[in-house]
């Protein structure tokens, strides 16, 4: 990796983030998934997370490593190796996209593991798997975990609005909402964007979403093409093997890659540019301020044209 020559983003208000999809394979078989059962696998040896930790021990300054997968809680190796490594080894802060079906426990060695450099959890709903009484008592007795080890920490719950099951989602939203915690619907994404959703269901949706546009309440998959964008300069996707993306679009469309951080050709971009994509699969870049909403007003999800073929999933991972 090329030697960090600044430490300062370039606006005040962004945070350097990686998204480290650690593993490939997830317990899950959710039928909404974007990821075909063939391509979610994989686990990383010890020696590539050893080699990809060392890679983000050298990035500049301190950034958000949020990892996702895959699941990270049925990568064979998180608990025991990458999550102690990312503690000893770098000065970074951790946030995690779970399914949250790791036992108590688990998450107990996780948050004591991570304390006070625990950001942020993202714990997706996945109805098909477990009911919603079931995620929140395991949630009310991790928020009593992190109250205890990451008092700075926050918890959002996501729900993918997959059509056929908004009507129940109304409940579900009132019951994760009683129970005191942020609920968060994503638009469901398919391999030419965004699911079309009828009239009816785009009814329901509105009313779901309380017709936010905000990706801080919602995600809605939009296009911020034409803004300015600092992803691969501050913002990097890296995956099980260690190359590098500026972002997950950019890896969708098969853009050239930053390098591996395992094989030592990554670096990073020495500066952002203009957005060239149809659609931002994820809420990371805006809220982080790696893509500058200021720019102009950014259009819908529904703008995004059919052509633009990703695989992304469902659940935003
Ligand atoms: S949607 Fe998420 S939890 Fe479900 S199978 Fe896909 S990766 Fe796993
Ligand atoms: S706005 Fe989103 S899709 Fe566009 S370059 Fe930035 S991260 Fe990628």
């Amino acid at each position: 990796m090329s030697a960090p020559d600044r430490i300062t983003p370039p606006f005040p208000d962004l945070v350097p983030t990686v998204e480290w999809q650690v593993a490939g394979h997830c317990n899950y078989d959710c039928s909404y998934c974007i990821q075909s059962p063939k391509t979610r696998v994989g686990q990383p040896d010890e020696a590539t997370l050893a080699a990809i930790v060392r890679g983000f021990a050298r990035l500049p300054g301190v950034w958000e490593i949020k990892i996702s997968g895959g699941e990270p809680f049925a990568a064979r190796l998180f608990l025991e190796l990458a999550v102690p490594l990312l503690m000893a080894e770098t000065p970074h802060r951790i946030s995690v996209l779970t399914n949250f079906s790791a036992p108590l426990k688990s998450l107990d060695r996780f948050t004591q593991l991570t304390a006070d450099r625990l950001r942020i959890t993202s714990a997706s709903l996945h109805l098909e798997t477990v009911a919603p009484a079931e995620f929140l008592d395991k949630a009310v007795a991790y928020r009593a975990l992190r109250a205890r080890y990451n008092p700075h920490s926050s918890f959002v719950v996501n729900s993918v609005l997959t059509p056929g099951t908004l009507r129940g989602l109304f409940a579900v939203r009132d019951q994760v909402e009683a129970a005191g915690f942020r609920w968060f619907p994503q638009l469901m994404k398919v391999k030419g964007g965004v699911h079309p959703y009828d009239v009816d269901e785009r009814v329901l949706l509105e009313r779901l979403t309380r017709r936010s546009h905000d990706p801080r309440e919602v995600n809605r998959a939009p296009s911020y093409e034409g803004l300015h964008c600092e992803a691969g300069a501050w913002y990097v996707v890296v995956d099980q093997r260690g190359e590098a993306h500026a972002c997950r679009t950019a890896k969708r469309f098969q853009a050239p890659s930053l390098g591996n951080l395992v094989d030592g050709t990554f670096a990073l971009r020495t500066h952002g540019g203009i957005c060239p994509y149809p659609i931002c699969p994820c809420t990371v870049p805006p809220n982080r301020g790696i893509v500058r909403l200021g720019s102009r007003p950014a259009p819908i999800c529904e703008d995004a044209p059919a052509s633009a073929m990703l695989s992304e999933r469902a659940d935003g991972r």
